[in-house]
């Protein structure tokens, strides 16, 4: 398989523009859930960048549980997070949940998010697999490495080698955290697959508190970067997800204490 050790023996390191992703690297990306307005994704993209990460997060087209939950603000969203990433020299990360609109998301964000409810649907893989894009992969939340590898793979069949995998936690009996961030999994899929592992400790936990320890845990067990959330009014943000930001002097002590176990290049 393309995905395997066995296949490729390196670790596969994605260089965007100047950020290599994987290898001995460690890359941060920083930002809200969703992408609300310029005004706050200018703000937030200028705090993620002076706290010393590469990347900007955030969602443009938001997979809710439920239908009459905010949506996202679509297209408006995409272009104004290019902005505030070309601005800020950051570059940007945001998820897509249809094969129709891989080519605009891929047009103003220089990574693909694939979300734990699409990890298997096929037909975006399928279409990701035919772009040179980044993607990061996120693990479905009931998936197995192998249904997690097998996913990756399709991309990577299509001919696109830039794929990066994301534990984001996974639903266990326990409901004290959102999911249940898998730590196993880092090192299990680095030894499986030589694709860069991202960890995700904001959905991985749901709680703001958790974010800081395991996102140092995730890198004490090798993660090669972090994707957090963080938000400057995190009680109205327009997701739930508001619980599980930190504010920004919190993601940037957290830079701040991961220098000290890994260089953030
Ligand atoms: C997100 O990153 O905001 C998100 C919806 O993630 P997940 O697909 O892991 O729930
Ligand atoms: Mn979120």
């Amino acid at each position: 398989k393309l995905a395997s050790r066995e296949f490729h023996p390196e670790d596969t390191v994605i260089d965007i523009k100047g950020v290599k992703i994987g290898g001995d690297n460690l890359v941060i990306m920083g930002g809200p859930c969703a992408v609300e307005s310029p005004q706050q994704i200018d703000e937030i993209a200028r705090l993620v960048k002076t706290a010393g990460a590469q990347v900007l997060r955030g969602g443009a087209f938001k997979p809710r549980t439920g239908p009459y939950s905010f949506q996202g603000i679509g297209v408006e969203g995409l272009i104004m997070m290019a902005e505030a990433g070309k601005k800020h020299g950051l570059l940007t990360i945001t998820e897509v949940m249809t094969p129709e609109y891989v080519d605009v998301c891929a047009e103003y964000a220089d990574i693909l998010q694939v979300g734990t409810r699409n990890m298997q649907n096929f037909d975006l893989l399928r279409k990701l697999g035919t772009t040179n894009k980044p993607v990061l992969l996120k693990r479905g939340f009931s998936a197995t490495y192998d249904e997690f590898l097998n996913a990756a793979e399709y991309i990577l069949a299509g001919g696109n080698p830039n794929v990066m995998l994301c534990e984001r936690g996974i639903r266990t009996f326990e409901t004290y955290t959102r999911n249940t961030l898998d730590l196993s999994a880092i090192p299990v899929l680095q030894s499986l697959s030589h694709l860069p592992v991202i960890s995700d400790p904001s959905h991985g936990t749901g709680r703001r508190e958790l974010v800081e320890p395991m996102s140092k845990a995730s890198v004490a067990a090798g993660a090669n970067g972090l994707i957090v959330e963080m938000h400057t009014d995190p009680d109205n943000s327009m997701t739930g997800d508001g619980v599980q930001s930190l504010f920004p002097d919190q993601f940037a002590n957290l830079l701040k204490d991961l220098e000290k176990l890994a260089p953030i290049v």
